[in-house]
């Protein structure tokens, strides 16, 4: 099995490297819903979204669309002090073009 630093693939750390460098800010982050464990992304372009980390979701749809979490979910994972490659999704992860043996 090969060894990736992060425990992700150079792919996956070079898309969420992209997804940061976005120009699209996040200019705050709130708790939205404390049952469901949401949170508010408020954007500079005046755009609000909302961010699930337990369903891995954001209202973007990114993360569900790409398996990792985007910018706005990175902030808040940042926020919320864990770990951003926990949310990467373990499919997403998983070389393609290998097989469990
Ligand atoms: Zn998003």
């Amino acid at each position: 099995m090969e060894k990736w630093k992060n425990g992700v693939g150079e792919r996956v750390e070079t898309n969420l490297k992209k997804e940061l460098a976005k120009a699209e800010s996040v200019i705050e982050v709130q708790m939205y819903n404390r049952v469901t464990g949401e949170y508010s992304v408020q954007l500079t372009n005046s755009r609000c979204l909302v961010v699930n980390p337990s369903s891995r979701e954001c209202s973007c749809g990114w993360w569900q669309g790409q398996g990792i979490p985007c910018k706005h979910a990175m902030t808040v994972i940042k926020k919320d002090k864990k770990w951003v490659y926990e949310y990467v999704d373990v499919v997403t992860r998983l070389p393609r073009r290998q097989h469990a043996t």
